[in-house]
């Protein structure tokens, strides 16, 4: 992104009921709050406004929890205030985030008709079982309804998210999986391996004994399957676990990889500007408090020094397929970066985890599936 873009990305922390692997600032059951919240969410777009002129709003991106669970009516409330307190680059990338369960053709027309023109889908396994055990709310049915209503409603930019790793999931039952989702004329796929995360239903059940993890070797087997089968369907990998047909890269995301400035608005939301990092409590309560009182709670806000900054470069770009530019990095930083990172370049090339090409450093395959060594030697 040019130096005067920002992205937006507006959360909406509601979903029907919680997944059991999920530790993202989401809650079930919080219906009495949707019209205030999304009240606090307009005031704090409001607010915010005026540190932001001058700048160009290059993406949107609503997310959540499940955004396409609110009534359209408030996404329409939501995107018009950044319409008219904004500048929003014409035709921008306008992403929402919905749950197959909770669309309908209306609700998806209301979004196109918004400038919305990505729609981000939450599969994450084709077998109703496996959805159930997750905790998920929507059938496989339901996916298969949501892309065809996308796609009556005008949508051609469609992303599924998909997850592999999950406990007791066969090597088959990940390649159906990837077979079903491969069958749809999607244009993006996002492919995480599941983490159990502490605080979550699933981290208790593994410490008590009755969920055991994915064996790390399966894991590893099903990623790489994942990156042949998306290769033979003309997927291009253009990050560690996101694909795309050419030119459906989701802006939204490169710019956050790219070290891009954003703004975050809405409970639990983060932002990066001005060397900034900070975020937004994500008490749902507290948010809209702060915002009644005119100042957002803040959970997190540091001034990022340059040691921090130049790793932050380094171990996002090294999530993209296209690498680290060296000779960029090193004038935007003031420093020759092949000279301080000299000797861990040089292990990390030893052992085969990245390669140097055209004055670009990344991943090699195997670099890909141990990324955490590799991001550990720019700490
Ligand atoms: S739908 Fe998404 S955000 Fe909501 S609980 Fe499930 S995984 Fe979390």
């Amino acid at each position: 992104m040019d130096k005067k873009t920002l992205g937006l990305y507006i959360h909406i922390p509601f979903c029907i009921r919680k997944c059991l692997y999920c530790d993202f600032p989401s809650y079930g059951g919080m219906e009495e709050y949707w019209d205030s919240y999304t009240a606090a969410l307009t005031d704090e777009l409001i607010l915010r406004s005026e540190e932001f002129k001058g700048y160009t709003i290059k993406t949107i991106f609503i997310g959540g929890g499940t955004p396409s669970l609110l009534p359209p009516q408030h996404i329409d409330k939501i995107l018009n205030v950044v319409y008219s307190h904004y500048r929003v680059l014409k035709g921008c990338e306008g992403t929402i985030e919905s749950n197959p369960g909770t669309l309908s053709l209306d609700k998806l027309k209301t979004y196109a008709s918004l400038g919305i023109n990505r729609l981000s889908m939450g599969l994450q396994a084709s077998q109703d079982e496996i959805l159930k055990r997750l905790g998920r709310i929507h059938t496989y049915k339901d996916f298969e309804l949501a892309v065809k209503l996308a796609h009556d409603a005008g949508f051609v930019n469609i992303n599924a998210d998909i997850i592999f790793g999950i406990p007791d999931q066969t090597l088959e039952e990940w390649d159906e999986t990837l077979s079903r989702v491969l069958s749809f004329d999607l244009t993006h796929i996002s492919c995480y391996s599941l983490i159990i995360e502490e605080g979550t239903p699933f981290y208790r059940m593994r410490e008590e004994g009755s969920l055991k993890p994915a064996d790390d070797d399966l894991d590893r087997i099903m990623y790489n399957h994942a990156l042949n089968r998306f290769a033979d369907a003309g997927f291009v990998q253009y990050e560690i676990s996101n694909f795309s047909k050419p030119h459906y890269q989701c802006q939204h995301n490169m710019n956050y990889w790219e070290r891009g400035e954003y703004i975050g608005a809405g409970a639990g939301a983060h932002s990066f500007f001005r060397n900034r990092r900070y975020a937004n409590t994500s008490d749902v309560l507290k948010y809209m408090e702060g915002i009644k009182n005119k100042s957002p709670v803040l959970e997190e806000n540091s001034y990022i020094v340059a040691d921090e900054a130049l790793a932050e470069r380094m171990i996002l770009g090294l999530r993209l397929n296209k690498g680290v530019n060296l000779r960029e990095v090193s004038s935007q930083f003031g420093i020759d970066v092949e000279i301080k990172y000299r000797k861990s370049l040089e292990d990390l090339l030893n052992k085969e985890l990245i390669e140097m090409e055209n004055g670009f450093v990344k991943l090699t395959r195997k670099g890909m599936d141990l990324a955490n060594i590799v991001f550990g030697e720019f700490i």
